[in-house]
């Protein structure tokens, strides 16, 4: 399990993250859902290490990691935008993170729906391909814990519901953690197990998804999670 408790996160002056408890069942995923500037991002830097707590703990299973570097925890992010390297090969963007056989790459390409586009470059792959690749290389790193931030954003909805679908598959698959924050109620209703709702740096409301879009007037029918709420 991934456990985050009490968690408090200062910039200067200013509380940006209040009171965090959040626990995450093992192979399990949870989205995190809220308004613009609620929190989330920050959450999410907290625990791959990029920032530091200003109070409280966050444990990966036995592990207190609070103070761990991030190359330490065994987290991948996967961001907005795909991170490639564009002056390398997609097979060659694959390879950098992964651990264990280099010809697991092509396994890889194949699972992610890109097949035979070892050699290719990243700007011969649509937005879309680009960031099945960097699902691919966060994949292929075989992380405990996979922390997802918008992942979808800079795509159309048919293929955000074709990732979707595909992230899911894997993670489940593997047995992978996932944290996912998200703007889009139905991507969370889709992927996640347990749904955090963040307000202002505070968690308010949280939930199996179906349970809450019945009972939250956050979470539930016909509200935009996307700050007009
Ligand atoms: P969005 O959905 O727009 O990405 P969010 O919920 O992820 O928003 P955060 O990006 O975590 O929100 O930001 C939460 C608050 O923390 C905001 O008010 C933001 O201005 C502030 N903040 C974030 N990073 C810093 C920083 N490095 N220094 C100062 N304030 C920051």
């Amino acid at each position: 399990d991934v456990k985050i408790n009490k968690v408090m996160k200062r910039f200067g002056k200013t509380t940006v993250l209040q009171d965090i408890n959040l626990t995450i069942a093992s192979g399990q995923c949870v989205a995190l859902v809220g308004p613009s500037g609620s929190g989330k991002t920050t959450l999410l830097r907290l625990i791959a290490g990029l920032e530091k707590v200003s109070g409280g703990t966050i444990h990966f299973g036995e592990r207190d990691v609070t103070k761990t570097v991030p190359s330490k925890r065994g987290v991948t992010m996967l961001f907005q935008r795909p991170l490639l390297f564009p002056h390398l090969t997609i097979g060659q963007n694959i390879r950098l993170g992964m651990r264990g056989d280099a010809r697991q790459v092509s396994e890889w390409l194949d699972r992610v729906g890109l097949p035979g586009r070892e050699a290719d470059f990243v700007h011969q792959l649509s937005g879309g391909e680009q960031q099945r690749a960097s699902l691919a290389r966060a994949l292929a790193s075989q992380p405990n814990f996979l922390l997802l931030d918008e992942p979808f954003s800079s795509l159309d909805l048919p293929r955000r519901r074709e990732l979707r679908t595909l992230i899911r598959r894997l993670t489940e698959q593997q047995g992978v953690t996932t944290l996912l924050v998200t703007h889009d109620r139905e991507e969370a209703m889709a992927m996640a197990d347990y749904v955090y709702v963040m307000q202002a740096g505070r968690i308010i409301e949280q939930g199996r998804p179906v349970a809450l879009s019945e009972t939250s007037p956050f979470f539930g029918d016909g509200l935009a999670l996307d700050g007009t709420w």
